[in-house]
């Protein structure tokens, strides 16, 4: 431990492990993402399934709410990805655990949650506090 690190950086092996746990995650939502897009793009027809004009309206609600519910899923996991797409740069620029807002440490715990965070709680409810009625 030395005197000068009072910037928030963590120390190497903290970091280390927090990498792999974000690459991980990266290559988990990349397949997830892609899995889905791939489902998402091809037709019923193309799946084997009943694509006649006559379906039955419940069908037709049941697959317009399965293709939202993979809607929203994408959105999430776009979204999550690049969280940790961008957690994984802060790690190359030495700036891992600091608070992207106000340059704060963020505490350990926190990124042992949520290894992609990028603010520290204070700041994450003012950032959501600021989105709202977006
Ligand atoms: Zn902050």
């Amino acid at each position: 431990m030395t005197a000068t690190d009072v910037s928030g950086a963590r120390d190497a092996t903290f970091v280390a492990g927090m990498r792999r746990r974000l690459v991980r995650m990266r290559r988990d939502l990349t397949n997830e993402s892609t899995a889905e897009g791939r489902e998402l793009a091809t037709p019923a027809s193309e799946r084997g399934e009943d694509t006649t004009p006559s379906q039955h309206p419940a069908d037709v609600a049941s697959e317009l709410e399965a293709r939202e519910f993979v809607l929203t899923r994408r959105l999430i996991v776009a979204r999550e990805l690049q969280d940790v797409e961008e957690a994984l740069v802060r790690i190359e620029m030495g700036t891992y655990g600091v608070c992207v807002d106000c340059g704060g440490p963020i505490a350990a715990e926190r990124l042992e949650a949520r290894p992609q965070a990028a603010r520290d709680v204070e700041c994450l409810r003012r950032a959501r506090l600021g989105q709202k009625g977006r």
